[in-house]
């Protein structure tokens, strides 16, 4: 009998020790795929925001240069700790996104115990340009109008024209107090065009805009003169059209679209403009410069907008 007990205990212990090996052994297991999976997880969060960034630093240089939109993007991704071989872009054909993708093998340490030698990590995204809706507040908008028709790129135009400028008595300038409900002069306008539109009023597709009547050659010349010397003072390089600090005052956003009622500017999207110069006085006042592609940080994309190659960019997987 009591030998019967003995031999039982003995079995019994030796069966938990068979279960408490396998426990363990379990228990190191799922540890081994934890402490991997989590490190797999962290990469790929990583590896997702790297090429965030990357994509949204080269699309930045489209649609002008898709050499370069590649290049930054390449920079980027290596910088955020990609390896150049882990990465691939690929420019959409209208030349307005970018996407990009990481596809890159991170190595187990524990789960080699198991025959799991590498977790895939893979991330990827899209950034879009698209030309804004509306202006953001502070964007540099400047109350000067324009037709669509008179937007020409890739050389010297004159923005505000002496003599009515081709629309009767009109002179291209605008009373951006209106879109409070004000009625502003000589004062506000210049303001406006030395700064940029700092008011709280909605600019974007069919706003409409008092004019500013007369020819305002005084405030045109102080506000643009105002601009051109203050890049000189405060720019990283002497701006030009092709080639300009990021922050150059010279660098405008005006309005496009048409006069509605003889009294009104109705907006239908915006154009990039570098101030290059003002002259003349009176009704031989004109501003002298280009349009240019802008990218405005902070906007939406409105599709239905004319692209007049002032953009926003939109990130999606
Ligand atoms: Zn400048």
């Amino acid at each position: 009998m009591l030998k019967t007990l003995k031999e039982v205990i003995n079995n019994q212990s030796g069966s938990v020790i068979v279960l408490i090996t396998l426990a363990l052994l379990a228990l190191v297991a799922s540890m081994a795929l934890v402490i991997d999976v989590g490190l797999v997880f962290a990469q790929r969060i990583k590896a997702s925001n790297a090429i965030d960034a990357a994509v949204m630093a080269g699309v930045r240089e489209l649609p002008q240069d898709p050499l370069a939109a590649i290049e930054v993007a390449q920079t980027y991704a290596q910088m955020n700790g990609l390896e150049i071989e882990e990465v691939d872009f690929e420019i959409s054909e209208d030349q307005r996104s970018l996407r990009g993708w990481v596809n890159k093998e991170q190595p187990m340490y524990f789960a080699k115990v198991l025959g799991i030698k590498s977790g895939q990590v893979q991330a990827k995204a899209t950034a879009r340009l698209g030309p804004i809706g509306s202006l953001p507040p502070n964007a540099g908008g400047v109350p000067l109008g324009v037709s669509q028709e008179e937007l020409v790129f890739g050389e010297t135009v004159t923005l505000k024209e002496g003599g009515g400028g081709g629309t009767e008595g009109w002179y291209g300038c605008l009373d951006f107090l209106s879109l409070t409900g004000g009625n502003g002069g000589a004062a506000d306008y210049q303001h406006y065009l030395s700064y940029g539109y700092d008011g709280s009023g909605y600019i974007g597709y069919g706003t409409l805009v008092l004019e500013e009547p007369g020819v305002m050659s005084g405030p045109t010349s102080k506000a643009v003169n105002y601009r051109i010397n203050k890049c000189k003072d405060e720019c990283d390089r002497d701006c030009t059209p092709e080639d300009y600090d990021p922050d150059c005052p010279r660098v405008v956003i005006t309005m496009v679209g048409e006069l509605v009622d003889k009294k009104y500017f109705e907006v239908h999207s915006f154009a990039g403009f570098f101030l290059q110069e003002v002259a003349g006085q009176g009704k031989d006042n004109i501003i002298r410069g280009r349009y240019i592609g802008l990218y405005i940080p902070g906007a939406e994309i409105d599709e239905e907008m004319t692209d007049n190659g002032v953009y926003t960019m939109e990130l999606s997987e």
